[in-house]
């Protein structure tokens, strides 16, 4: 068993002038606190949490008598927290000041400090009382709510103040039991696709990243040198025009999208998901249009890490194990013949030096890295070596035919939605949200 925590951001709805006043007299209080209590831990070299609250606990209360008590405590244990990752900072000589700043409070409650009021509202403790406050919960909210998740007591409170809203960190847990694999699916991960191998069929998953991924590249630049020619380098109205590109929601959303899709799948057949140990394998040259090599390098990277992190995430939600197997070559060598496959011009498809059956490189991949799962290369993982001997049988040796992947386009797996069923759950009483 072990344990998953999922952070999960909620708005309320627009506050009343009166509850909202309370809410930010509160959050002046406790930043006051957190600001003392940070100052005087990294001054007497406090780190503990405990230690902090056994020495200034009473010394705090008397100053903020009308607050409820547990404000002190989560204060300590928010300035015990920046304490800490301040005195680091400066034991390896990168804090920029002598001390802390207190810039960003989000007010840290506890289950003293708060009650789920339903599934739609939540009662603060305030020092006038306790205050009600309104919910406007999301999809994601409702699925964690209907799908075995526990919210936990620790939440963070955010202040709004243009909007008059909250937004409230809310802290989901699910224990889950690691599943045992019966078999292996594959994952490569590419520029412009997602490819699996599910019993010995590949499904190439379009993602057309390169596309969305320099898409942006270009308009941010576009915007900035624009904006900052006519406003300075900080403007506000470059950040507004910034984030209507919605460039992080977007790729966010392919992210988990894909990974779901595979984690799911891997779950329902009981396999292990292998993927490729990251950080060797450099962008292809597809990408010619950024002529800094080393951009381009890093702008994939950072791409394929992030749809490597969601996979990881989901994974680790459903007890599906992940495997890490060496990147060399696997999408070089022939996973038959183990020779080298040869790929002219920027083709996607190759043919096997040996055999001179057609591959397409994605598929070679897949082949290989599933291949090295079963040799157990570059894993702990126990081979099941007795169960799947290594064989070439596994690989359809159908060698007139290309082995090709079934495609799958962006517009079509993109539609699919495991969510659907919880929504329709909710459809009759959300109907203005959805
Ligand atoms: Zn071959």
């Amino acid at each position: 068993m072990t344990r998953v925590t999922r952070t999960v951001v909620v708005k309320s709805v627009r506050l009343p002038r009166k509850v909202f006043r309370v809410l930010v007299e509160l959050e002046g209080m406790y930043r006051n606190m957190v600001e003392q209590l940070t100052m005087y831990a990294v001054r007497n070299n406090v780190r503990s949490f405990t230690r902090l609250k056994a020495l200034k606990y009473r010394e705090v209360r008397n100053l903020y008598p009308q607050l409820p008590s547990h404000y002190v405590y989560t204060a300590c244990q928010d300035a015990s927290t920046r304490a800490k990752s301040f005195l680091r900072l400066k034991k390896l000589g990168i804090a920029v000041r002598d001390y802390p700043e207190v810039r960003r409070v989000s007010l840290w409650i506890d289950d003293h400090l708060w009650k789920p009021n339903g599934l739609t509202s939540i009662r603060i403790a305030t020092h006038e009382g306790m205050v009600t406050v309104e919910l406007d919960p999301h999809k994601q909210y409702w699925k964690y709510v209907n799908s075995g998740w526990r919210l936990t007591s620790e939440a963070k409170i955010k202040l709004d103040r243009r909007n008059r809203q909250l937004m409230i960190y809310l802290t989901f847990i699910k224990e889950v039991e690691e599943c045992k694999p019966k078999g292996y699916l594959p994952v490569d991960l590419n520029e412009n696709n997602v490819t699996i191998l599910l019993d010995g069929v590949a499904y190439l998953f379009e993602t057309n990243q390169e596309r969305l991924v320099l898409g942006y590249y270009y308009r941010r630049r576009r915007i900035q040198e624009r904006y900052d020619r006519h406003y300075g380098v900080k403007s506000r109205i470059k950040r507004k025009v910034l984030k209507r590109l919605k460039e992080k929601r977007k790729k966010n959303d392919i992210r988990w999208k894909i990974a779901n899709i595979i984690v799911r799948t891997a779950y329902e057949e009981q396999q292990a998901i292998v993927l490729e140990k990251l950080g060797k394998k450099l962008a292809n040259n597809m990408i010619k249009k950024v002529e800094n090599k080393q951009l381009r390098h890093r702008i994939f990277q950072a791409s394929f890490r992030g749809i490597q992190r969601a996979i990881e995430e989901k994974a680790r939600e459903y007890g599906v194990p992940i495997i890490y197997v060496d990147p060399k070559n696997t999408s070089k060598l022939c996973p038959i013949h183990k020779t080298p496959i040869n790929y002219t011009n920027s083709s996607r498809i190759g043919r096997c030096s040996k055999g001179g059956e057609l591959w397409h490189r994605d598929v070679v991949a897949c082949w290989n890295l599933l291949l090295k799962a079963l040799r157990g290369d570059g894993s702990d993982a126990p081979s099941p070596a007795e169960r799947n001997p290594v064989d070439v049988r596994l690989v359809p040796l159908a060698s007139k035919a290309t082995h090709d992947p079934i495609g799958i386009s962006k517009s079509l797996w993109t539609r699919w939605n495991p969510l659907e069923t919880t929504i329709n759950l909710y459809k009759n009483n959300w109907n203005d949200y959805l």
